[in-house]
């Protein structure tokens, strides 16, 4: 009798957007999955961003292609996945603007020599309005929502199995090549695998299996998360600041997105700083949520004090390579060990096609979707010491 060819075992660390979206396309296309999480699905920038995605911000520069696979990707996802339980996936007009914070609130009347492009919600002291982005360009996910339907997908449609636990390290069989055999979890739990995908976002710098060949450097953002009393007045428009504390400091450069479900996100207020071990201890400094605060009042009249329910303060970690670009491949030296990280401000616009990619590279040799060469680690290979 003909022997059944068993399925690739492969097993995916990380349990953010970047791994959910590996685990949902290698399950998809066949293959047997476990993703390994600390803590839990989307509980760290995966959860917290802002959602915001874009066609063609990422033009001329090298992740260009990914960006655009990837934006078209999530339509299609939402056309497939953003049924009854919606995940919050809709197109949005987008703008830029300038405003100085003042003590006053704002007048509830539009600024003089504004135009017609701003909703009349944005009722603050703003200048230059500009359209930056179109419905057809711009649209937006709630990131939480988003990764968490995934894996129930994942899990529902294609037997990904979630194990929560700590990867300690990666087992590697020490014949004349050098392949992966199994991951270790914290207590001693192994997991054999054909293929291991580490998706640990800014903890990447904590494997020394990683860090030996290229640096993850974490950037602490933060956000609020307010509920408008008056919900049906604010309409699907994102907001990118020029925000003046005073006139003639430098602008910060906060973010406002509301949601469909009924919420306004604002985000900003970033500073390089090490990433704790556990996800679960990350908390906002209190200065930068009360700026963030602020920054809601001065846009809008329907988002100051009294206004609003405060649903969340809260502060996550981007993570950023030393050129900027994600790392997406295989590891150097470690046959059927890969890695896909460093996605910085657009891992929720890149999850989709960073995910089938990486399928298509595990499970064929080679991915067709995007070309992965500009995002190999092998790019780092001689750049640092103590290399694998
Ligand atoms: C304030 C803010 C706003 C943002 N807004 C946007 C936006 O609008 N649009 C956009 O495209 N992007 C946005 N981003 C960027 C986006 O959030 C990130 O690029 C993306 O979430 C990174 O995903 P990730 O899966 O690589 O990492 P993470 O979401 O950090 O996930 C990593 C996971 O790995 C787990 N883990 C770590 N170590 C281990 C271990 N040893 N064993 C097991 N599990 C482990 C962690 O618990 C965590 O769940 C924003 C980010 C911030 C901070």
């Amino acid at each position: 009798m003909e022997q059944q060819q068993q399925p690739k075992r492969v097993v995916v660390c990380g349990g953010g957007v970047i791994g959910v979206c590996t685990a949902y396309f290698l399950a998809k296309n066949g293959a047997a999955v476990t993703l390994v999480e600390k803590s839990s699905v989307a509980c760290a920038a995966s959860g917290k961003a802002g959602g915001f995605l874009a066609l063609d911000w990422c033009d001329g520069g090298p992740v260009s292609s990914l960006a655009r696979a990837s934006f078209n990707l999530h339509r299609s996802l939402a056309q497939e996945l953003n049924g009854p339980q919606s995940y919050g996936y809709r197109p949005l007009t987008t703008l830029s603007l300038s405003i100085t914070e003042s003590e006053s609130a704002p007048s509830n009347s539009k600024p003089s020599g504004s135009n017609s492009i701003l909703p009349n919600w944005v009722d603050g002291p703003v200048r230059s309005p500009r359209t930056i982005g179109t419905r057809e360009t711009t649209a937006q996910v709630h990131p939480q929502l988003f990764t968490r339907t995934l894996i129930s997908k994942a899990i529902e449609n294609y037997g990904v199995e979630v194990v929560i636990g700590k990867l300690e390290s990666v087992e590697v069989e020490e014949t004349q090549e050098s392949r992966v055999r199994s991951v270790v979890l914290d207590g001693g739990r192994v997991i054999n695998s054909d293929a291991v995908v580490l998706a640990l976002g800014p903890w990447s710098c904590k494997l020394q299996l990683l860090s030996s060949i290229f640096k993850v450097h974490s950037l602490k953002a933060h956000s609020i998360v307010l509920e408008p009393k008056e919900p049906n007045a604010i309409t699907p428009h994102a907001l990118f600041l020029n925000y003046y504390l005073s006139q003639g400091t430098k602008p910060l450069d906060p973010e406002v997105y509301p949601r469909p479900t009924g919420e306004v996100y604002v985000c900003g207020m970033s500073a390089e700083e090490e990433v704790p071990d556990d996800p679960e201890q990350i908390v906002g400094n209190p200065e930068a949520i009360a700026v963030l605060k602020r920054v809601a009042k001065s846009v809008s009249s329907h988002l100051g004090e009294g206004e609003v329910e405060v649903k969340a303060e809260q502060a996550c970690f981007l993570p950023c390579t030393d050129d900027s670009v994600p790392v997406i491949g295989e590891v150097p030296g470690i046959q059927g060990c890969y890695v896909a990280t460093g996605h910085s401000c657009w891992g929720i616009l890149n999850g989709p096609a960073t995910g089938a990619a990486m399928a298509e590279l595990v499970l064929d040799g080679r991915a067709s979707i995007v070309d992965l060469t500009p995002f190999s680690p092998a790019r780092f290979v001689g750049r640092r010491k103590g290399k694998v």
